[in-house]
């Protein structure tokens, strides 16, 4: 298939360079050069704008910062300029809310598009192990699939426009409070004079068995190795994780949703993220 792919940084340039793999032939665009010569040297043809990357394409597929970007590139250089047959599909992380203007603007113009945002970082980007979650029709999320498959190791239909990005925030949401459970539940062991790793040993059998626990210990030396093992570098950054927090937290407010866990997780990652952004999500044990 011939595939547009804009916005090729962390995530995007990984991605693209697996639909090369895969034998697509992916026509690249990223407002910086250094992200366009990457492409370029990973296979893509790389063009100097979002608009001409888009001629001819039977895909496009986006990788970018935030919502305001995501509408700004698909209503002024995606939707009238890519062919009408194409499958949009928006990989980005944004508000559910923007992710429906745009597939309804794009729907308007008799386009199939999905928003398929991921879990899993940068390593599983690069290694094609990502798990997409879509929101769209069936139909558009039969189109979108083959091209996504080369990409990652799950696609999972999540149901109608905007599901993608509901699942995305719901589950993030859940994450965060798990790690600040989980740490608060490992420090205060460590306190009452419980070696972690005879905690770690019995809860992550026991009722407090959960991912953040059993699969990212959030302690160094302890459980799985993690990014803890690492001084909180590489995994996933407290700034992204902020930005979800706040994603859901909007949309929550939005639906009505009373989620106030969600809020004081919020809360607790906004002070964080004021000195260490850059750090594993993690971290956040560092602070109890
Ligand atoms: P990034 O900042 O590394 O990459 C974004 C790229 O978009 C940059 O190269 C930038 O130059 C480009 N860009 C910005 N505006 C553009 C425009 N108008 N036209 C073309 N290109 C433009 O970010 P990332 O880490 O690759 O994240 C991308 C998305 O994936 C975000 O929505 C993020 O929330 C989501 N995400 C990231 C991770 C992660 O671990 N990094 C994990 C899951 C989801």
């Amino acid at each position: 298939m011939k595939i547009a792919f804009i916005g090729l940084g962390n995530m995007g340039g990984g991605m693209a360079a697996n639909l090369v793999k895969a034998g697509h032939s992916v026509r690249a665009f990223d407002l910086s050069t250094p992200a366009r010569e990457a492409a370029e040297a990973a296979g893509c043809a790389a063009f100097d704008s979002a608009k001409t990357a888009c001629e001819g394409v039977d895909a496009v597929v986006s990788m970018l910062p935030n919502g305001a970007i995501v509408k700004a590139v698909y209503e002024n250089e995606v939707i009238g300029h890519a062919p009408h047959t194409a499958v949009l599909i928006d990989c980005s992380t944004i508000d559910v809310a923007t992710a429906r203007e745009v597939a309804d603007a794009a729907h308007a113009q008799g386009y199939k598009m999905v928003d398929a945002p991921v879990s899993g970082g940068i390593a599983a980007a690069a290694g094609g192990t990502l798990t997409f979650m879509v929101g769209g029709e069936v139909h558009a999320f039969d189109a979108a699939k083959p091209v996504l498959e080369a990409m990652g190791k799950a696609v999972i239909h999540a149901g109608a426009v905007g599901a993608g990005q509901t699942a995305k925030i719901c589950n993030n949401m859940l994450l965060a409070i798990t790690m600040i459970g989980t740490a608060e539940a490992m420090k205060m062991a460590q306190k009452l004079g419980l070696d972690p790793q005879k905690f770690y040993e019995i809860s992550s059998q026991s009722s407090g068995y959960n991912w953040s626990l059993n699969a990212y210990t959030p302690m160094p030396g302890v459980g799985v190795e993690s990014p803890a093992d690492r001084d909180y570098q590489g995994g996933f950054a407290t700034g992204l994780m902020l930005k979800d927090l706040r994603l859901a937290m909007e949309a929550a407010e939005g639906a009505g949703a009373n989620t106030p866990l969600g809020a004081h997780a919020r809360e607790i990652y906004e002070e964080f993220a004021e000195d260490n952004a850059a750090l594993d999500f993690s971290g956040i044990i560092k602070t109890l």
